[in-house]
């Protein structure tokens, strides 16, 4: 034990480490006492975290197994425990952690407690990582032990002789606590009796006071102990003041560097927030511009497309500006070349605009010319008469011709209308009608004047025209002609539809056209598609439909378009009035052929429609016939023919009287022109004579007849004073039908 002292004078800084007076640290381990003494005094000697331990000897010793402990774990090495001295395995093994030892059943009184430490576990320290307290009986031995700082790694180190007294309870606590780390102990030894060492650096006198169990017999006195203890008290004191100072200046530093650590962390947390906006808008920015590079991606696929077009389009535009570059240079060429050959272009042009205004303004006042034309046409045709009377003499036939026959018609003034019949030889009587056509006249020159009455119907005017005369005089031939040579039929209507084309611009035409025959006081529809027999019995009725308007109901009603077509109506009606007769010549003379064109205008500028009719009329023949054949079929043709021909005498005479009573309804014929004359209607006669000697009788009687019309006719004036003539004319052509 002599070597406590030395240990305890080594470094004053281990003397800090000891809370209670008497005890000592040493630097190695536990080294057995050869005197018995000492063997006696331990009481207990325990290997903490180990294995009962025996050495045999001079110096016997026992340690106990670790027992007497509450918690805490156990440590063990296999290294070497340098300066272990007699039991270096002891330090081999500590128990470590949470724990205490409490020794119970020790007898009351004084003991002193060994502890054994050693590093094994941190052998590359550092220092501070594991520092403790002891507790002996609640009051602090150790202080703040840190075992590699004084001794290093898998060294021994021993705190000795630590007083303590066990009380009634004969329990002696021992207590570990951790000020960093855990605590940890390899052993514990308690001897009876307090220590009696005591251990100071100096005395009063300067001399060094020994420790009476070694080399230094003296014994201090109860006052120098306690001066002892006091000395060591006033150096903790120091101690702890120059710590306390060293712990403010550290509080102090720690408080600087926390108050900076924090401004760095707000620093951090601002640059953090800062760093959390930076990234969502980079993460925005991100998905706006992958939306930007998808759409830059379509338009640029889309402008390469484009592109690729107008690049052709351009190529094709560029190839058609230089064809139309060429063409044009070509026709600025030919223009110049034009504008020189024709030096006063300009003033040409010029002409012809002002040519087009006059025009238009020309084409306003032909309008309205044409219409006072048609007016004063109108008036000019009423100026000569409503009924005219136009007499043509046929030529002589090769019969008449070969038995040279006398002529009796002289055509000397024929221009003038006035037509000679030699009467009884050398008594020659004048006749003077609207025209007078000699043999030679053609078809022509009498369509020619009979045209204007005819086309009057297309300016809405009813119009009637109709042959009279002897059979076989030219009524037919005057009326319908022959193919080659046309009559006055054919020859209207082919007029009728030339004017519609002209006017088609201003007025639009629908013509229509119906062939009826009158015979026995029947009327016949011959356009009518039923057997020819049964069209005979077909008995038409004429009905009026509104005041001046009459029709046929039932009637067939052919729409022309056209003159061909016209001709073929012409052609069937001509055909049906042939058919079921065995005298196709006597039965048509003894016939009224009536062709009726309807038609139906629209003016296109004034809206204006109207509804006019053109009768044309081939009548039955005017003659006598022979008493011996006025019998049977032939007494009724006679009489028919007889009261439809005075019939139209009677209703020309009360038109010419102006006669409150028209006697229309008479006959067949006259009822079907009720219509088409009198009023504003135009009525023109055709009188049809032969030039022969043997026809004289029928001529003069047609003649007279007809010169009776028109005579009539000539103005009011003559109608009442000729009164009796026009009853002269009634008488005689009753007398000639039924003589
Ligand atoms: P109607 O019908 O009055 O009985 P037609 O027309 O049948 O008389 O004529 C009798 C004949 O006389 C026919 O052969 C016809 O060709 C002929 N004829 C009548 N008038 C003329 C004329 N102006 N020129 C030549 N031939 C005519
Ligand atoms: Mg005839």
């Amino acid at each position: 034990m002599g070597d406590g002292g030395s240990d305890t004078g080594e470094d004053p800084m281990l003397d800090s480490l000891i809370c209670v007076a008497g005890s000592s640290i040493k630097r190695s381990g536990f080294i057995a006492s050869h005197s018995s003494d000492e063997r006696e005094r331990r009481v207990i000697f325990v290997n903490a975290g180990g294995e009962e331990l025996r050495r045999q000897g001079h110096s016997e010793i026992e340690v106990e197994t670790d027992r007497f402990f509450q918690g805490g774990d156990v440590l063990r090495t296999d290294e070497e425990v340098a300066d272990g001295g007699d039991l270096p395995s002891i330090y081999q093994s500590a128990r470590c952690g949470n724990f205490c030892y409490e020794f119970r059943d020790l007898p009351p009184g004084d003991y002193s407690v060994d502890l054994h430490f050693a590093e094994i576990v941190y052998t590359n320290g550092p220092r501070g990582m594991r520092v403790f307290n002891v507790f002996i009986q609640d009051e602090k031995a150790v202080s703040e032990l840190d075992v590699y700082s004084i001794v290093g790694a898998n060294r021994a180190l021993q705190v000795m002789n630590i007083p303590v007294s066990a009380g009634k309870d004969g329990v002696v606590s021992v207590n570990f606590q951790g000020v960093v780390g855990s605590p940890t102990v390899s052993g514990i030894c308690i001897k009876q009796g307090a220590p009696e060492l005591q251990l100071v650096s100096s005395g009063r006198d300067g001399k060094s006071l020994l420790c009476d169990n070694c080399f230094a017999p003296v014994k201090l006195t109860a006052a120098e102990n306690k001066a002892a203890r006091m000395s060591f008290t006033a150096k903790y004191e120091r101690e702890i003041r120059e710590l306390k100072a060293q712990c403010q200046m550290k509080q102090d530093e720690c408080y600087e560097a926390w108050m900076s650590l924090t401004a760095a962390n707000q620093e951090l947390e601002k640059v953090r927030a800062e760093l959390d906006v930076k990234f969502f808008q980079n993460f925005t920015l991100g998905q706006a511009m992958e939306k930007e590079t998808e759409k830059m991606a379509k338009i640029s696929s889309k402008y390469e497309h484009d592109r690729r077009l107008w690049v052709a389009a351009i190529d094709e535009l560029e190839r058609k500006m230089k064809a139309i570059k060429s063409e044009h240079s070509q026709l600025s060429f030919e223009a110049h070349q034009c504008a020189n050959s024709i030096p006063g272009l300009n003033q040409m042009v010029t002409a012809v605009q002002s040519l087009v205004g006059q025009y238009d303004d020309l084409k306003m006042k032909f309008n309205e010319e044409q219409e006072r034309r048609k007016k004063l046409y109108n008036q000019l045709l009423e100026s000569k008469g409503n009924i005219r009377v136009f007499c043509r003499c046929r030529p002589l036939n090769m019969e008449e011709a070969s038995s040279r026959p006398q002529t009796v018609v002289e055509f000397t003034d024929a221009k003038d209308g006035d037509l000679g019949v030699l009467m009884n030889g050398s008594n020659k009587k004048i006749y003077k009608f609207d025209r007078v056509y000699t043999p030679k006249d053609d078809q022509c020159d009498v369509f020619e004047d009979a045209s204007p009455v005819a086309t009057s119907v297309l300016d809405g005017y009813n119009v009637c025209i109709f042959a009279y005369g002897q059979t076989g005089t030219g009524k037919t031939f005057t009326m319908e002609g022959t193919e080659q040579n046309r009559g006055v039929n054919y020859r209207t209507l082919e007029l009728l539809f030339k004017i519609a084309e002209d006017r088609k611009k201003t007025i639009s035409y629908d013509i229509s056209v119906s062939v009826l025959e009158v015979y026995n006081e029947q009327v016949r529809d011959l356009l009518a598609s039923s057997p020819p027999a049964k069209r005979m019995v077909v008995r038409l009725e004429i009905k009026q439909v509104s005041e001046g308007v009459n029709h046929v109901p039932g009637v067939v009603d052919m729409k022309v378009e056209n003159v061909d077509e016209v001709w073929n109506i012409l052609q069937t009606g001509s055909n049906a009035r042939a058919v079921g007769s065995n005298n196709v010549n006597g039965h048509s003379s003894r016939s009224h052929c009536m062709i009726c064109t309807v038609v139906r205008a629209k003016n296109l500028v004034t809206g204006e429609c109207t509804r006019s009719k053109l009768w044309l009329v081939d009548l039955a023949g005017s003659e006598r016939l022979a008493k011996t054949d006025v019998q049977g079929e032939r007494l009724k043709e006679a009489q028919s023919i007889n009261k439809s021909l005075s019939a139209l005498g009677d209703v020309i005479s009360a038109l010419a009287t102006k006669s409150s009573h028209i006697p229309y309804r008479n006959s067949k014929l006259t009822h079907l022109l009720q219509d088409s004359l009198g009023g504003d209607s135009k009525t023109l006669m055709f009188v049809q004579i032969s030039p022969s000697e043997h026809d004289l009788g029928e001529t003069v009687s047609s003649l007279n007849f007809a010169t009776r019309v028109r005579g009539v006719e000539l103005g009011p004036a003559k109608k009442q004073s000729d009164t009796t003539e026009i009853q002269k004319l009634k008488l005689m052509v009753r007398l000639n039908n039924f003589l």
